[in-house]
Formats: structure tokens, C-alpha cells, sequence
């Protein structure tokens, strides 16, 4: 079965997002617990967590991903920012684990110019303390879009940082926008051989399917409907005639206003991949 969802609503209460999901036919999905462009995480009442646990259960809509917020920088060279970042992934980790939910995508965050080596550093440092126990939330390390500072655009260092991390609970998530962003064509299929050869295909948890609304390497992140970007349907077919990829999990964050335009979406994509 194709695992395929959205990066859904929580609003009303995370379990929201699973009726959500369960409406548009999906088979997993992708939330924020709350709010993405705030710092704190708001705590989720005993009621709404046991909601979701219900619902869980009763949709059979698994896997879940959490997306970290965007605020929080596990590169930054300010003492104070990173601190707070850390803090904030260890408390989504740690709600992550009593709602049951098996994975947290972080972004590398950005060097803010200190050098690679330090921001990297610095990374390795705060996904290591957090995973210093094990409890079943994987951290998900997520490709960057070559965006000036930023950790984790390319393969090798993606690799590096989960070498040095050395947890059984991490992995990675390739988001296909921010691979052509930061200049590995996606239209081809030798790129699904080289991320397979460079990360390991057992520790690729999560497709981010996105298509890209600018050039290859432009080193912007913003995403396209899936067909309507630069990669194209055609690209996608090509880059998923890699077959071995067909059997992991895919998340859309694509720019959507409407439920037609997911559903009608969703029937592309299920064509690209089927
Ligand atoms: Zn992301
Ligand atoms: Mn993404
Ligand atoms: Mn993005």
C-alpha cells in the first residue's frame, strides 16, 4: 500500500488532523504540535492527547511526522538561540513519545556564517542530547535547500552529521524541492542511486514530495504543486523509476488552497507512483 499524506491542520486540536486526513483518503501524515512560527510549544491537554490516541487507533493513519518548528536554530552560534532550540526539540521529542508518534523532521538550522565545521558541530551536539536516551522518537534530519549558511544541503554532510550523532533513533527525511534546489537533479534517476549509495536506503525514512517553484540550484526553498514546478511529472516519473523508493513513506507540503486541489493532487501523484 503507497503510504501518502499531507502536511495537515492541527487547528481545533491535533486529532483534528487525522479526520483531515482520513477525508482526503490518505494513509499517513505530517503535523506541527502547535504553532510553527512561535517559540514555545503549547502544551497539549490530557484530553486532546488521549483523542489522539483514540483516533490513532481507530484510522489506522500511520506513520505520524512531526515537523519542528521553523523559529528554533540547532546551528546558531548565539548561546541563547541555541539553548532555546534545543529545549524545544527535546519537549516536541518527549510529547512525541506520549503521543506515540515515531518521528521528529528537524531542519539543520544555519551556521548564521561561523563556518561549516562549528555549525555542524553544534548540530551533532544538540540531535546527540536529545537522543541520549532511547524512547522510540526518531529525529529525522532533513535536506536543505543550499540556502546560504545553511547545514545539511548536501548529501556528505547530511551523512556526517549522522555518523557523528550515532543514534539507532535517527534517520533522514529527503525533501525533493530542496534536493533541486541545492542542485541535484531530481529529473534523473542516477540521483535516487546516489542518495541511496551516500545515506543508506534503511536509514530514508520520509520522501518530503514537493515539487520546486524555481530553477535547478537557485538555493530557494519554495515549493510547487507536484507538475506544475520544474521538476514535472515527467522528472518525478524518471526519479521514481528507482523503484526501491516506492515503498517509503511521502508527505506533500505543497502550496494548496483548497481540498479539490489536494484531492486532484493526490490522483497525480498516486499516477507518478502507481
Ligand atoms: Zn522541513
Ligand atoms: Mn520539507
Ligand atoms: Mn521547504
Amino acid at each position: 500500500m503507497l503510504k501518502l499524506g499531507y502536511h495537515v491542520s492541527i487547528s481545533g486540536g491535533i486529532s483534528n488532523a487525522f479526520d483531515y486526513s482520513k477525508e482526503i483518503n490518505c494513509t499517513t501524515m505530517q503535523i506541527f504540535i502547535g504553532s510553527p512560527r512561535i517559540w514555545s510549544v503549547q502544551k497539549i491537554s490530557t484530553e486532546e492527547k488521549n483523542k489522539f490516541l483514540i483516533k490513532s487507533k481507530n484510522t489506522k493513519i500511520e506513520p505520524v511526522f512531526v515537523h519542528m518548528p521553523y523559529l528554533p536554530n540547532l546551528a546558531s552560534p548565539k548561546e541563547d538561540v541555541y539553548k532555546k532550540s534545543v529545549e524545544t526539540l527535546s519537549i516536541i521529542v518527549k510529547e512525541c513519545a506520549a503521543l506515540k508518534i515515531e518521528y521528529v523532521v528537524v531542519h539543520l538550522g544555519s551556521g548564521l556564517g561561523e563556518g561549516k565545521e562549528k555549525a555542524i558541530d553544534r548540530v551533532v551536539n544538540a540531535v546527540s542530547s536529545v537522543k541520549s536516551e532511547k524512547n522510540g522518537v526518531f529525529v529525522l534530519l532533513e535536506n536543505q535547500a543550499g540556502q546560504k549558511n545553511s547545514v545539511g544541503s548536501t548529501l556528505e554532510d547530511l551523512k556526517e552529521i549522522y555518523d557523528k550523532i550515532h543514534s539507532s533513533e535517527v534517520g533522514f527525511c529527503i525533501d525533493t524541492c530542496h534536493l533541486f534546489a541545492a542542485g541535484y537533479d531530481v529529473r534523473k534517476t542516477e540521483t535516487a542511486k546516489l542518495i541511496d549509495d551516500k545515506l543508506g536506503f534503511e536509514n530514508i525514512k520520509l520522501i518530503h514530495l514537493n515539487d520546486a517553484k524555481y530553477e535547478l540550484g537557485s538555493g530557494r526553498d519554495r515549493h510547487e504543486c507536484i507538475g506544475l514546478g520544474n521538476i514535472g511529472i515527467d522528472g518525478f516519473k524518471s526519479f521514481f523509476s528507482y523503484k526501491k523508493f516506492l515503498g517509503l513513506n511521502f508527505i506533500l507540503e505543497t502550496p494548496h488552497s483548497s481540498k479539490e486541489q489536494e484531492l486532484n493532487e493526490l490522483k497525480t501523484v498516486r499516477e507518478i507512483l502507481l
